[in-house]
């Protein structure tokens, strides 16, 4: 094992950081707006310099608590300049003309934004930091829980002790991986049966958009759907979730002229726009979906983990970076709150943040069934319309469910809990209406026959 590495100058071992991802970027700025100097160590190389497989969304829905902690590092101005507001889901049919259905009022809407470009400015910001110091191509290979010590290693191996180790490493985390192995550690995972692919629809001859720019564009088949995310350049980020396995699916799409085949009939509009849709199709690779559920968040006084490496939910309520961000708004808090005492702020950290990261978790997964089937139905788009009368009525009595987790920071499970109790209100309310309009006719029918 590699000697542990004295910290040079002020005595206090760094802050380390792994991975410089969007979590693990965005928290070392606050850690060195709060003063103290941080180490990041990133397994895959800059992404600056070098082409990084991204593997995943090439672009992703920012919403408020995203845009709050960005709010609070001072890039809200310079990120909004890199978004494209998207003000509702565009829904394409398979026959007859696209419909947008608004997320919440005029003034609400939800910003498509390159991941490579928002994760290149974090670290860009990070590194303006005399006291921020990224390593690339250093993955995290091991960690001392009870020392708060880190192990890097490609080539060299470097031990690093830090007064504070947050593990911003994604799903697949190796710092949450050594906690699990720390005894009564709780830890759970578990795979849709769906997964994604993403293809692309060009810019336009004119370099102008081919779709609606100010949408999210939804393809909505019951068992399956196509989504389309507006890019800066004109060009559309299009993901395909489908089965892995079964009658619709990716292992049923084997050959070109099945994939054309089955775009031709299921997305005609998407089909005739997707000019490399078969290239792309057995070019780009198919992705998994996760929910990770762990706890507790932090060992001792000196290791916790945030974002996905806490707490991975699936993508359908655009919401996995969000809630990776506020985690960075929330430990900032805490850390005011304890006067940085790191081991306070981690425990208070961990005891908070559980409830808000399983609500999210079980919303993503619910949005998944609301966004490729309920948003097709009548009754559904009818409930969206009441919903939007009494928000516009009552503005905070009665707040739907999509704009409690989008467009405001209320904690997630007091967003969810409420939803519940307004969606049985809501139910009992039209039961009631219909109940009501039933006797009216029933009264009116006697009359009548008299
Ligand atoms: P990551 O972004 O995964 O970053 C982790 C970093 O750690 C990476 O740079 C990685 O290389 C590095 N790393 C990994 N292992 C090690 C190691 N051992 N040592 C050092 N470094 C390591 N969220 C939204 O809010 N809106 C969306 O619209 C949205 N769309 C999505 C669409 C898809 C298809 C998917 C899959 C996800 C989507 N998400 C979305 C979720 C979002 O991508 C994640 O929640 C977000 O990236 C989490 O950020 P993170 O920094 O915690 O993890």
């Amino acid at each position: 094992m590699s000697e542990v590495q004295a910290y040079p100058s002020s005595g206090e071992p760094p802050c380390v950081v792994v991975g410089a991802g969007l979590a693990g970027s965005l928290m070392a700025i606050y850690m060195a707006q709060r003063g103290h100097s941080v180490e990041v160590f990133e397994a895959r190389p800059d992404m600056r310099v070098r082409q990084v497989d991204g593997g995943r969304s090439i672009n992703l829905a920012l919403s408020t608590r995203g845009l709050t902690a960005l709010a609070g590092v001072g890039l809200e101005e310079q990120v909004r300049e890199m978004c494209i507001p998207m003000r509702g889901r565009m829904i394409h049919p398979v026959e007859g003309e696209p419909h947008l259905q608004p997320y919440g009022r005029a003034d609400q809407f939800i910003n498509s934004i390159s991941r490579q470009g928002l994760n290149e400015l974090l670290m860009n910001t990070a590194e303006a930091h005399e006291r921020v110091r990224f390593h690339f191509e250093k993955p995290c290979v091991d960690v001392e829980l009870d020392e708060g010590v880190a192990h890097c290693k490609s080539g060299e191996r470097v031990a690093r002790e830090a007064s504070l180790l947050i593990g911003a490493d994604g799903a697949y985390s190796a710092v949450r991986q050594r906690l699990q192995r720390s005894g009564r550690y709780n830890y759970e995972q578990a795979y849709l049966t769906h997964g994604y692919k993403e293809l692309s629809i060009p810019a336009g001859p004119g370099g102008e958009f081919l779709m609606e720019k100010n949408a999210l564009h939804i393809w909505p088949r019951h068992d399956f759907m196509l989504i389309a995310l507006p890019n800066l350049d004109a060009t559309f980020t299009v993901t395909l979730f489908m089965a892995f396995e079964g009658e619709s699916s990716f292992d049923a799409l084997k050959t070109p002229a099945d994939v054309d085949a089955f775009f031709r009939r299921e997305f005609p509009d998407a089909h005739a726009l997707m000019p490399t849709l078969t290239d792309d199709f057995f070019e780009n690779p198919t992705g998994s979906l996760v929910t990770i559920r762990c706890s507790p968040y932090h060992h001792g006084e000196r290791v916790m983990i945030l974002g996905d490496a806490a707490h991975a939910v699936v993508p359908f309520y655009g919401q996995g970076m969000n809630a990776a961000f506020e985690d960075c708004t929330v430990l900032n808090a805490l850390l005011d709150r304890e006067s940085d005492d790191f081991g306070r702020a981690i425990a208070a950290f961990s005891e908070e943040r559980k409830a808000d990261a399983d609500a999210i978790g079980h919303l993503a997964l619910y949005n998944y069934y609301e966004m490729r089937s309920a948003v097709a139905s009548p009754y559904f788009v009818f409930r969206k319309k009441i919903e939007r009368v009494l928000h516009r009525l009552f503005p905070t009595w009665w707040i739907p469910l999509y704009s409690m987790v989008t467009f405001s920071t209320i904690p997630y499970a007091e967003a969810r809990a409420r939803a519940a109790r307004q969606d049985r209100m809501l139910t009992m309310g039209l039961i009631a209406a219909v109940v009501l309009l039933g006797l009216v006719m029933l009264a009116l029918l006697v009359a009548l026959s008299r």
